[in-house]
């Protein structure tokens, strides 16, 4: 793998931080979470560990919904 400046993003499930293609990219649609399995949809990106727990904080999370 290529060395250099990777990308990090921050949970919102644990805020651990990772390299952006260690996490699931999630977009608020309608008020609603959705998986960006293509990671290509517009709107705001949510990042998220690829662990229930942290996709379950995610989902719990208030916070995320009120931010848009
Ligand atoms: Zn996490």
């Amino acid at each position: 793998m290529a060395r250099g400046h990777v990308p990090e993003r921050t949970c919102r499930g644990c805020g651990r931080k990772a390299p952006h293609f260690d996490l699931l990219r999630f977009v608020l649609v309608d008020g609603k979470l959705v998986e960006d399995q293509q990671g290509n949809t517009p709107g705001r990106g949510i990042y998220c560990c690829n662990q229930l727990t942290c996709r379950e904080r995610l989902a719990k999370s208030k916070k995320i919904r009120k931010a848009d």
